[in-house]
């Protein structure tokens, strides 16, 4: 069965103040990597985000890219090799959380590109979502 990830809008990357950007790890600073995983993560007493592991495990069973579960690709990678894990590649679900992502990232001016490498999907799906909120 496809690994399926259900999130909300308490999850740390889904609120207002943050940059949904800073998850996708080949386009931002160390810092802003940081600061991601942090969020994912908790640190200095902030609570991690409460989708920490059913997040982790996805992105283990799925090759997203960007951060997922406070873990970069290339920690996962690793992690993969250590766990015996073999990932399946991204499938597109055109549900509302993909829909709710790629219209926040559209909104701050984030490429359609780097919103597809985030969500794991193609760009004309990416295409397909913003089109049908436009
Ligand atoms: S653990 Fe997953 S859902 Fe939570 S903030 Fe990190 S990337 Fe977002």
């Amino acid at each position: 069965m496809t690994p399926r990830l259900e999130t909300d809008d308490t999850a740390g990357c889904r609120q207002p103040h943050v940059n949904p950007e800073w998850w996708h790890d080949e386009a931002r600073t160390p810092q802003e990597i940081t600061r991601a995983k942090n969020i994912c993560k908790g640190v200095g007493g902030r609570p991690a985000c409460p989708f920490l592991d059913p997040c982790l495990d996805y992105a283990l069973r799925i090759t997203v890219s960007g951060i997922w579960g406070g873990e970069t690709e290339t920690e996962r990678r690793r992690m993969r090799r250590e766990r015996g894990i073999n990932a399946r590649p991204a499938y597109f679900h055109p549900g509302r959380n993909n829909a709710w992502v790629a219209r926040q990232m559209h909104s701050r001016g984030v490429s359609v590109r780097a919103i597809s490498e985030r969500l794991g999907i193609t760009d004309q799906a990416v295409r397909q979502i913003l089109a049908r909120v436009a």
